[in-house]
Parts: structure tokens; C-alpha cells; sequence
């Protein structure tokens, strides 16, 4: 199931090229979205089956003619993966010589909830004069607490998938700095429920900035892939439902700029745009 929030924060269900209002079916609350994403989360197999059944008596819009937000709209933490794929750090240490490790040496950094931005809102450059870049990343949200939980139990507690920009400026300053910027990760178009992927370390996902292709990979090649990932975060942290993990991103990295439209797309979830601007 594709779930999505919009106009907003409405609980939707997409199919094909509609959009079905169920907030009345999941008791959701609008002025508390994330809260009620987690107790969602928490029924969702109850709920399944009457959320199906209502859909042929809900409201339903066009994509084109509603407006998506971040479908996972204020986690308590975001879990990122620093260098995790080997092509991706090749590309790093010749730029930069700065990546020697990969996610077995540097572990992980957090990302600023604040940071989260929807489909078609724009990224806010803080600075004109220093390079800020786009990296293309599959992410997940937690479903259930989860605490030393190893990668043979982590698909129990994934509740679904979407695709997120980790922006970054290039610089010595420490990951967190450079990468929770207000407007700085970008997610959606929606949430994916686990079900429906068949297997996550098996997607084809790209990024495009205008027409150009910049990053086209496979999350086969990570080398952490999500459920390893998910076992090292939660040796470390308890992840609470509602949290976002991202798994790092591969090669093609590269700036944006004013005026830039920035495209991801991935296999079995979707795609959605950004605009670029100064802050
Ligand atoms: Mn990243």
C-alpha cells in the first residue's frame, strides 16, 4: 500500500494516478500527524483490511490537482549511513581525499528532523559560494521500537520505504552540520508498506538534476545493505517508531544550484521533484 499524506497532512492512499482520502477510517488527526502516523503503524494490520474495503466509498483526488507532504513529517531522529557504497567512496577520495572509510569504521551520523522537506517544495542553499551537493537515497521509517535487533529480525520492524535527498555541503565541518540545513532532506513521494517490496537491498533507483542524469544505482551494491544497517543503528540507539533510517547513497554525486530542479525516482516506490534557491 502507498501511503501518503497531503494537503495539509490528510492520511491518503495512492493508487495508479489517484489519491484516496482515509483520515476518517484511521482516526488521524491532522494537527498531529506524526502521532498518528505511530498509531497507524502500530494497527495498521487491523486497519488493512478496512482501509481496503473503504476505498471504493472515499474521496478520492488526482495526483496532479492535491499537494504531497513528507510522508513521514517529524521523526524523533534520522539515521543516516555515511559512506556505504564502494563507488561512492572512490568518487569522495578523489575529490575530496577524505572518505578512507566506509559505515564499518565511521558508523552513523544523525540528520536534523527539522530538515525534512515534501515533494515539490524547495531546497534553501545556505551559501551561494560553497558547494552543496545531492545525494539519491532509499530510506525506511521504523515501525516497531527496536533495540539490538539483529539484520535477520530487521525487515519485522521496517514499515515501509520511500525515497530521500541527503543534501549536503562539502566542507571539514562534521556531518551533522553539513547536512541538517533547514530544507536539507528532502523525502517521499510516499511511503511504500514493506509488503509490497520484494526485497529492499534489490532496487533500481536514480536522481536527475533538470534533464540531466546524475545518479543511476542499485541498492545490491550497498555495503551495509538496510536490514545490516538497521542491526548497526540499533546496537547503538533505541529506534522508535516513526524514526527514519537512510541507507547512504552511491556514485554521481555532484552541486546544485539556484533555480536547479531535482528529480529521484525509485523502483517499486515513485519519484518526486524539488526546486533549488537561496536561502
Ligand atoms: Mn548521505
Amino acid at each position: 500500500m502507498k501511503i501518503a499524506l497531503f494537503n495539509d497532512f490528510k492520511l491518503g492512499v495512492v493508487k495508479e494516478d489517484r489519491i484516496f482520502d482515509i483520515s476518517s477510517i484511521a482516526s488521524w488527526d491532522v494537527k498531529n500527524p506524526q502521532g498518528s502516523l505511530v498509531q497507524l503503524m502500530e494497527s495498521f494490520e487491523e486497519l488493512k483490511p478496512r482501509i481496503v474495503n473503504s476505498l471504493t466509498s472515499a474521496e478520492s483526488f488526482s495526483l496532479s490537482e492535491i499537494s504531497l507532504q513528507p510522508p513521514v513529517p517529524a521523526p524523533s531522529k534520522i539515521v543516516a549511513a555515511p559512506v556505504n557504497y564502494y563507488l561512492h567512496q572512490e568518487e569522495m577520495n578523489k575529490q575530496f581525499s577524505n572518505a578512507e572509510y566506509t559505515v564499518e569504521k565511521l558508523g552513523f551520523f544523525l540528520k536534523a528532523p527539522s530538515s525534512i522537506i515534501g515533494p515539490g517544495e524547495t531546497i534553501k542553499l545556505p551559501f551561494k559560494d560553497r558547494r552543496t551537493d545531492h545525494e539519491a537515497e532509499l530510506a525506511f521509517v521504523v515501525g516497531k521500537r527496536a533495540k539490538d535487533v539483529s539484520a535477520s529480525e530487521a525487515s519485522k520492524y521496517i514499515f515501509g520505504y520511500f525515497a530521500l535527498m541527503d543534501i549536503t555541503v562539502r566542507g571539514k565541518e562534521d556531518r551533522p552540520w553539513r547536512k541538517s540545513f533547514d530544507t536539507f532532506t528532502p523525502i517521499g513521494p510516499w511511503i511504500v508498506t514493506a509488503d509490497e517490496i520484494e526485497d529492499p537491498n534489490k532496487l533500481g533507483f536514480r536522481l536527475w538534476v533538470n534533464e540531466e542524469l546524475r545518479q543511476s544505482a542499485n541498492t545490491k551494491d550497498l555495503i551495509y545493505d538496510c536490514y545490516k544497517f538497521f542491526e548497526a543503528a540499533s546496537s547503538v540507539l533505541t529506534l522508535e517508531p516513526g524514526d527514519i533510517v537512510t541507507t547512504g547513497t552511491p556514485e554521481g554525486v555532484g552541486s546544485i544550484d539556484k533555480g536547479d530542479q531535482v528529480r529521484i525516482q525509485i523502483d517499486r516506490i515513485g519519484e518526486f521533484s524539488v526546486s533549488v534557491d537561496y536561502k
